[in-house]
């Protein structure tokens, strides 16, 4: 098992999700572009595990929220309402010399850090990737690509509101794309220019906010530790004034301790009236929320949490993440490394294995697939594999996260039983195959 005393190499990460399929760098055949990257089939399935958790516990799980899903991109006078046209920039500079750019607040000395040349002043150096909409490129016609999904809720406050007749509190939440086009990107799907965000926008009276605040950091934490995440490498930092957004009056990061050391994987921001009412204000249209017991129209405050989809699943591979000795079928020992990962996180949640390619084998190892397969495989894949020896078959499921193989042997072919093995304990248990639906059921549920 990997403690901390020995954090795991990021590389080692890297190199399993090329290896087995879960990230690829983006345009690898041209090259690849810098920190793009592309989920690959099983990394598919883990991003849309990780989305699917979270929108079970925030919108399934309570009936205090509604979902959305708004346009990537938006009326550009959004992000003038916003502040995002104006303040969503990094103070930039170049070296006079080898012409690299660099960010102002992360220099410790007004020098180039490669060449030591003389750098430009600084100036303001918008984040938000700009294009053009329609045939004519010019002022007119642009248009951004979101760097959040807030704005699309904020600025269907009140078609929300006025369809599920909410009252406050009330929240809407919303996965999708964002863009941001940082001078830094780096430490592999951690700080990429495009990213997938799972976003809050949580309304509360005026007054409520504070206590709303504190309840969502609490509740942010328990989804990453509920989904198996090592609580004492999670903790909570809140932002200095210096730091804060231009929109906030408190924010609080969950951060993870990464092999570099402590990241940001979550922030929840007290976004307090600042967004409901700079697009009231701006559009003329109010967006507020008449509040009948007080007889009297509100501008609602904003509790926002707000989570990289890619961070989180990073965090969840990083944290999963173990290499141990195990037992070899003839009795020595092997490396073996693994993915502790939370059942419902698995891309692959059952495997079936005939114990060898034997034609006797065959076609019970195939009509034991296809009963697990209707009977476990609408909550994710479940795998036939018949290629290579058995120890390398689990290695190889193990290295990949399933949490269960389903192993066909030639005892299957009298006692009608097949053995399940769980990959953290590598325990192996015999089950009748008439029982086997409900055991692999229970075993998933986690
Ligand atoms: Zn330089």
């Amino acid at each position: 098992m990997t403690d901390d005393a020995t954090p795991i190499d990021l590389e080692k990460i890297v190199s399993l999700c090329k290896r087995r399929g879960f990230i690829f760098q983006s345009s690898e055949v041209y090259g690849g572009l810098s920190s793009t990257y592309d989920y690959g089939p099983l990394g598919v399935e883990l991003k849309r595990n990780v989305k699917d958790a979270w929108w079970r516990k925030f919108v399934w799980g309570r009936d205090d929220m509604v979902g959305l899903d708004s346009a990537i991109i938006m009326h550009p006078d959004v992000w003038r309402a916003s502040g995002h046209l104006d303040s969503f920039t990094d103070p930039l500079v170049d070296c006079r010399d080898c012409r690299k750019r660099w960010r102002e607040d992360q220099l410790d000395e007004p020098r180039c850090p490669d060449c030591g040349g003389l750098l430009t002043d600084s100036r303001n150096f918008n984040l938000m990737f700009r294009t053009y909409m329609g045939p004519v490129e010019e002022e007119a016609s642009t248009v951004y690509l979101r760097p959040e999904t807030a704005q699309g809720i904020f600025v269907n406050f009140n078609n929300v509101l006025n369809t599920t007749r909410r009252k406050l509190p009330f929240g809407v939440a919303q996965i999708g794309k964002a863009f941001r086009n940082e001078i830094t990107t780096g430490n592999f799907i951690f700080r990429t220019r495009e990213f997938e965000i799972m976003e809050i926008e949580y309304f509360v009276k005026p007054g409520d906010d504070d206590e709303c605040h504190r309840v969502w950091v609490e509740e942010c934490l328990d989804w990453y530790r509920e989904l198996g995440i090592s609580p004492e490498r999670l903790r909570v930092r809140a932002h200095e004034g210096s730091e804060l957004a231009h929109y906030s009056k408190a924010t609080h990061d969950i951060e993870y301790r990464f092999p570099w050391g402590w990241g940001e994987i979550q922030g929840i921001a007290n976004r307090t009236d600042y967004d409901l009412s700079a697009h009231g204000s701006a559009s003329g249209e109010s967006l507020s929320w008449f509040d009948d017991d007080a007889g009297q129209r509100v501008v609602p405050f904003v509790v926002e949490p707000s989570a990289g989809v890619d961070r989180a699943l990073m965090t969840f591979l990083v944290d999963a993440y173990a290499e141990e000795e195990a037992p070899t079928t003839s009795g020595r020992t092997e490396r073996r490394v693994l993915l502790r990962l939370h059942p419902s996180l698995a891309p692959v949640k059952v495997a079936v294995l005939p114990l060898s390619r034997n034609q006797r084998l065959e076609p019970l190892a195939r009509s034991v697939f296809e009963s697990v397969r209707r009977s476990s495989g609408r909550n994710g894949v479940v795998q036939y594999d018949s290629a290579q020896s058995i120890g390398r078959r689990y290695r190889r499921q193990d290295e990949i996260g399933t949490p269960i193989c389903v192993t066909v042997d030639f005892d299957s072919l009298d006692d009608n039983a097949v053995t399940i093995r769980e990959r953290d304990s590598m325990a192996q248990t015999r089950v009748a195959i008439d029982a086997l639906p409900g055991e692999l059921a229970g075993r998933l549920a986690g």
